[in-house]
């Protein structure tokens, strides 16, 4: 027999199903704001349109796989510039570090599309089957027809919010407007169908299912956040040295807390920040609401649950005031993210600003060096490629600048200009030529440098380093 002091414990813990409660109240005011503001952005912004004029696509934002190129409004990303793109993570990265470094896990309360999106379902399932209690009772409910009915029309309504949300995706990689015809009229690629089912699915089992499974069992992000935290960290926290013993108000030796569970009932969590600092907690702000609805109710201060650091705790329960904001906020870790997070930023503008619309690439043909023309003429081969990121077809004209007299030559062509289509490039074989018995035709290396003009009156204006080899005496 085995006695239950030995029998093995299951690691694993059934789900307790979460009700949160409706809240109003400052953060809960905030957070609707920032939902409408994320999700207006990322369904409406493939509908935007830009001119780029007729070679280009006209959607304001776009991610051309085919072409191989990012458009954002008037910026245009090619392959060879991914390192915008890095950069832009970067800065991403920096702007998680800084938050997180001043006001602990604020992406993940406020703008995490796992949070923004629960919030989303959790609002349409209110909308349909009432408040927490009801919720609760409809869950406790038998499968009746009511039952049924509210699930349906719940389940329906979660699915179409997964298919905006595949579907918008989707509109972020080619002409939104006639993809959505293409997916209505079934003549989209099956790759378009493939990702807007996997999306829509996702949507739905994670906003309307997983919910805050997704935050506590399978993001890292709460885990290594710890690593950004300090003592200064603002974070939400509840006043313990205030709300304890808690119990019924007016008794004499009680703290401010009532015990009402306000701030459990409302947590889209589940938890009880009253047992301190927790993993699951998203800071979303939703506790601090409901505490304060309490507090002003029942006449006591405010903030008995609110931001707070733990510099300010020792502070507060020796009697002192918190510090102020500002001094959460700017501190030396805090000032030198934003100071690599700006030096990105700047190092991408001047990047951006400075690029030229014409790239140029140049491959020297090193076998043979050289050859020797029946005049006597020393020829070295190069391949070019240009790339013109304009609009419109432009003409080029490409000369050589050294110490020496060297002559340029375009295969194909009589002189030594090329015509590049707009938005595209142009592989061409360029040679330079050296007279019989010149300095460069008799030298082994003679440095020289390319240049590439607009032939077209515009003051683009390019330059490449190589070398010409002459006769090896
Ligand atoms: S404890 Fe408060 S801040 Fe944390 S997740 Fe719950 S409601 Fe949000
Ligand atoms: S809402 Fe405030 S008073 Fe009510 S249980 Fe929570 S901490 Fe206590």
């Amino acid at each position: 027999m085995t006695s239950p002091d030995t029998e093995p414990h299951s690691l694993y813990a059934a789900r307790e199903p979460i009700f949160p409660k409706r809240i109003k109240g400052n953060f809960r005011t905030l957070k609707w704001w920032l939902m409408a503001l994320m999700l207006g952005a990322y369904y409406l912004a493939p509908w935007i349109r830009w001119d780029r004029g007729p070679e280009l696509p006209d959607q304001a934002i776009l991610l051309d796989m085919a072409g191989r190129r990012f458009f954002f409004f008037m910026i245009e990303i090619w392959p060879h510039e991914f390192y915008f793109v890095a950069g832009l993570l970067i800065m991403a990265g920096l702007g998680l570090f800084l938050f997180t470094s001043a006001a602990g896990r604020v992406w993940c309360g406020y703008a995490c599309p796992q949070t923004v999106w629960t919030d989303l379902m959790i609002l349409v399932e209110r909308w349909v089957e009432g408040d927490r209690n009801a919720r609760l009772r409809l869950f406790r409910q038998k499968w009746d027809a009511e039952k049924i009915r509210k699930r349906l029309v719940k389940w329906t309504l979660w699915l179409l919010i997964g298919l905006a949300t595949g579907g918008a995706w989707i509109f972020y990689f080619t002409d939104a407007p006639t993809l959505a015809r293409d997916l209505v009229t079934g003549n989209a690629h099956p790759i378009a169908y493939t990702t807007l089912f996997i999306l829509t699915a996702t949507t739905f089992a994670f906003g309307g299912f997983f919910r805050e499974q997704v935050c506590i069992y399978a993001c890292p992000w709460p885990r290594i956040q710890a690593a950004m935290m300090d003592e200064d960290t603002l974070t939400i926290g509840y006043r313990e040295w205030r709300g304890e013993p808690r119990g019924k108000p007016g008794v004499a030796g009680n703290g401010d807390c009532i015990d009402c569970k306000a701030c459990v009932n409302v947590c889209p969590m589940g938890i009880d920040i009253r047992n301190g600092q927790q993993l699951a907690c998203i800071t979303c702000g939703l506790c601090i609401d409901a505490c304060n609805e309490i507090m002003d109710k029942i006449g006591k201060p405010r903030d008995l649950i609110g931001y707070l650091a733990l510099t300010d705790e020792t502070r507060e329960r020796a009697g002192q005031p918190p510090k102020s904001v500002w001094k959460h906020v700017f501190r030396p870790r805090t000032i030198l993210y934003t100071t690599l997070w700006a030096g990105v930023g700047v190092a991408l503008l001047v990047a951006l600003f400075m690029r030229s619309d014409i790239d140029v690439n140049v491959s020297p043909i090193r076998n043979p060096l050289y050859v020797t023309l029946s005049d006597g003429t020393i020829r070295n081969a190069y391949d070019l490629r240009l790339r013109n990121k304009l609009g419109a077809a432009h003409d080029y004209a490409i000369s050589v600048t050294s110490e020496a007299d060297l002559r340029v030559r375009i295969e194909g062509t009589d002189g030594d200009t090329v015509s590049v289509p707009a938005n595209d490039t142009l592989s061409v074989r360029m040679y330079l030529e050296a007279q019989p018995g010149s300095e460069a035709a008799q030298q082994e290396r003679t440095e020289v440098r390319l240049w590439i003009n607009d032939a077209d009156g515009g003051d683009t204006r390019v330059h490449h380093d190589t070398v010409f080899h002459g006769k090896d005496n």
